[in-house]
Formats: C-alpha cells, sequence, structure tokens
C-alpha cells in the first residue's frame, strides 16, 4: 500500500485493450532495403507492436503511439517518423 492509503492492482495485459495508436502524431515509416532484420525497433518499442510481417518489420496501427523509441534505437537510420495525415 503506498503511504497515500491507496492502492490499486492492474490486471496483466490491461495495454492490450488501450489502443494507444489513436494517440500518435507521427509514424514510424521503415524503409525495407535499409533493414538489416536486428530487431532492435521490435525489442525496445514500448507498445510491444512493432513486429516482422512477411519478413518485414512494420508497425501494429492500432497501437503504435508514434513516440519514435524504434527510430531512435535502428542502427542503420530505416525508419522515419513521419507526420501522419488523418
Ligand atoms: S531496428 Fe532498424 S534495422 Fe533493426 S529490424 Fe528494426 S528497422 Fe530493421
Ligand atoms: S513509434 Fe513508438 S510505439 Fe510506434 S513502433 Fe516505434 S517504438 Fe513502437
Amino acid at each position: 500500500m503506498s503511504k497515500c492509503g491507496v492502492s490499486m492492482v492492474v490486471e496483466p495485459g490491461s495495454t492490450e485493450i488501450t489502443k494507444t495508436g489513436a494517440w500518435r502524431t507521427f509514424v514510424p515509416v521503415v524503409d525495407h532495403d535499409e533493414c538489416i532484420k536486428c530487431s532492435l525497433c521490435e525489442i525496445f518499442c514500448p507498445d510491444s507492436c512493432m513486429h516482422q510481417v512477411d519478413g518485414n518489420f512494420v508497425p501494429d496501427l492500432e497501437y503504435c503511439k508514434g513516440c519514435g523509441i524504434c527510430a531512435h534505437e535502428c542502427p542503420r537510420g530505416a525508419i522515419e517518423m513521419v507526420l501522419e495525415e488523418k
């Protein structure tokens, strides 16, 4: 219990029901020719939404909140954060 007397238990998997993609302003765009399939974008993504699909890394846009961490961590500079048209 915290000092203020409030305790809270969050069930595992709560982020799965929170579609953080609605928060996004910038969207990661992967240059598949530059990508060396190192998986660092997948490992560092705080929402676990970067995955390999048909051999290429792509963000799941239902959950990608556009934080840009994947682009920052990519050793090849293969991810560009682009202002998303809504
Ligand atoms: S971090 Fe960059 S090079 Fe590595 S898998 Fe992701 S996009 Fe490809
Ligand atoms: S922008 Fe953020 S949330 Fe979206 S794929 Fe990259 S690291 Fe994940």
